[in-house]
């Protein structure tokens, strides 16, 4: 009897601990494919400037494309600019001083 209580807890504790390892690995793996969309950003991006990684990509709303890198951005995170009339979404403010020359 004692030992199917003991079980029945290791059991419980294994799979919360599962739980919490896929959880952790569904996590990392998603920021995972979020690196392997980014394309190395030009020639002058250094790698320490990126995007904002705090909010995530669903919560942005709508995506729109990075003319210059192709990286596909959340319209709330991008780094917009007006170009003739026209609203341009960057990932980051390197791609738009690229996107202007
Ligand atoms: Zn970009």
């Amino acid at each position: 009897m004692l030992r199917f209580l003991l079980m029945a807890i290791v059991s419980i504790f294994i799979l919360s601990v599962f739980r919490l390892i896929a959880g952790a690995m569904s996590k990392g793996f998603s920021e995972m494919v979020d690196d392997e969309k980014k394309p190395p950003a030009g020639n002058q991006g250094s790698p320490g400037e990126g995007p904002p990684r705090s909010a995530p990509a669903a919560a942005g709303g709508e995506l729109k494309r990075d003319p210059v890198c192709g990286t596909f951005i959340p319209m709330s995170t991008a780094v917009t600019r007006t170009v003739n009339g026209k609203q341009v979404y960057f990932c980051s403010n390197v791609c738009r001083d690229q996107y202007l020359g």
